[in-house]
């Protein structure tokens, strides 16, 4: 008997390539631009989530380095210990402000928020609700919480109402994307926020993909919505998209706040992340609410390219967000296409089961205050080139 570890994996990875559904990583050779080289070749790139350009932006490069000669790189330690530099704090007090919040607290990444938060704020006797195109960390979350885990039907309102009628649980948690990682469309969460008020559950809304995109100032769904701390108690953003930097946070009341200091385990047990880093965000921040051009370019773009893609006849989801997919049905096919657009010079990944429900694969086309109009007429042109020839 073969117990290697090998021989013991290797029938997995063999399952996987069978059903096209074999992940790669690409060598990425220069900035997250439009214009990049990964693999050593030059592509047009449709999949970044660096949705306004900010990546790359010359003042928070230069705020980062300054950052970084009065730092050094490493924090050093977590926050609770003495890693929670005079930048962390300054930054947390902005975001706070900025989304109408008594306070916010940064976590290093966006799956660490969601979870430290999820799992510190329900367990055992409690229940969870989420929309079942949650995205992977708060789907994760609520299965590890210890709380009764629920999947409701995605944006359905009445499943969701039902299920909350029937529950006896202590404490009722409502979890949703504010606008969805794979399909582009917003929750409807005025209509969420008074459900969860009529059942006595909190509502908690990540905004990974709205922050920095819609409401006046880029305070996404929230801002967008007009949702108070009291209809929307729990809000996390992250910071690796729209901010272009890294990171994420979660804004809310002081006892929700200190609540995540005292117990939310990765918030605790981790080291807080450069402090160079939240200075590049404090400038990020700056940027983002003081020039609207960038949102109101990308919404542009948005329009563009689904009046074309229209044209060409290509299915398109409901979506007024930079994630603009296109279904194309199973895994082989949405390779296809993607690897057709490789050859023209356009990169777009193709997006497949666990991800996405089966039979749904999908090109995941994002879009970018980056993009100007005429790459996206390019990545059309293309498109309407594939399309001829696969339907041929
Ligand atoms: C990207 C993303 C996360 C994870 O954030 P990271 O900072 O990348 O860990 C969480 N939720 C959603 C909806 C996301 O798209």
């Amino acid at each position: 008997m073969d117990n290697s570890l090998e021989h013991i994996l290797a029938p997995a990875l063999s399952e996987r390539r069978a059903a096209h559904r074999y992940r790669h990583r690409r060598v990425l050779e220069t900035p997250q631009l439009p214009e990049l080289v990964v693999d050593g070749k030059s592509y047009q790139a449709f999949c970044s989530n660096d949705y306004l350009g900010l990546a790359n932006h010359p003042a928070v490069i230069k705020r980062l380095q300054s950052a970084a000669e009065h730092f050094g790189v490493g924090s050093g330690a977590s926050h609770l210990v003495n890693g929670h530099s005079s930048e962390h704090h300054a930054l947390e007090e902005e975001l706070a402000a900025f989304c109408g919040r008594e306070r916010a607290l940064l976590f290093s990444t966006g799956y660490m928020a969601n979870f430290g938060a999820i799992t510190a704020l329900v367990g055992q006797g409690d229940a969870v609700f989420e929309d079942r195109l949650n995205h992977a960390s708060l789907l994760d979350a609520g299965l590890l919480s210890s709380a009764r885990f629920q999947r409701f039907l995605h944006n359905d309102l009445d499943n969701l109402q039902t299920r909350l009628e029937k529950t006896e649980a202590a404490r009722k948690l409502i979890v949703v994307d504010g606008v969805f990682s794979m399909d582009g469309d917003f929750a409807p969460l005025p209509q969420l926020a008074q459900l969860a008020q009529q059942h006595n559950a909190w509502l908690m809304v990540d905004d990974a993909h709205g922050f920095g995109c819609f409401g006046q100032r880029g305070g996404g769904t929230a801002e967008h919505f007009g949702l108070t701390q009291a209809q929307l108690p729990i809000l996390m953003g992250t910071l690796g998209k729209a901010f272009g930097t890294f990171g994420a946070f979660i804004a809310g009341s002081e006892v929700l706040i200190e609540t995540l200091i005292q117990f939310a385990r990765p918030y605790i047990y981790t080291t807080a992340m450069p402090p160079a880093v939240a200075a590049a965000t404090r400038t990020s921040l700056q940027l983002l609410q003081q020039e609207s051009w960038r949102r109101e370019h990308l919404q542009q773009l948005i329009v563009h390219f689904r009046r074309g893609a229209a044209e060409i006849g290509l299915q398109l989801l409901y979506s007024a967000s930079p994630i603009q997919p296109i279904i194309l049905g199973d895994e082989a096919r949405a390779l296809a296409f993607s690897e057709e657009l490789a050859a023209r010079g356009f990169l777009v990944i193709a997006i497949r089961p666990p991800t996405v429900p089966v039979g749904s694969s999908r090109l995941r086309v994002t879009l970018s205050a980056a993009h100007s109009v005429a790459q996206v007429d390019a990545l059309l042109n293309a498109l309407t080139d594939i399309n001829n020839k696969v339907r041929a």
